[in-house]
């Protein structure tokens, strides 16, 4: 039998830190598009079940009443920084 993977997927939107979370679940409630369900324990994180549903609208996130208990993990296209071919030229590269 396979071992139960309890860490986010590589694509999710939020990360959750559980030694912060407090499992209210208002990021739960006020998702519009039902990304998250409650954890399934009751004093454990939420799950982000549809990740590729997140509109990275950022309300769950401000909701959460403990700083540093969600985080935003935006998408890896977003994460690129982009470097001006003038930049690239100069001779401290
Ligand atoms: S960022 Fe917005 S859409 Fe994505 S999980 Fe949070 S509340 Fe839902
Ligand atoms: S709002 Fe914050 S503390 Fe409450 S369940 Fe979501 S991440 Fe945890």
């Amino acid at each position: 039998m396979l071992p139960v993977r309890h860490e986010m997927p590589a694509a999710s939107p939020l990360i959750f830190d559980p030694d912060k979370c407090i499992a209210c679940n208002q990021c739960v409630d006020i998702c519009q598009v039902d990304v998250l369900i409650p954890g399934p324990t009751g004093n454990t994180p939420p799950v982000v079940l549809f990740p590729g549903e997140c509109w990275y609208c950022g309300c769950c996130v401000v909701v959460c009443p403990v700083e540093g208990a969600v985080t935003f993990r935006h998408p890896l296209m977003n994460q690129v920084r982009w470097i001006n071919k003038e930049e690239l030229t100069k001779s401290d590269h």
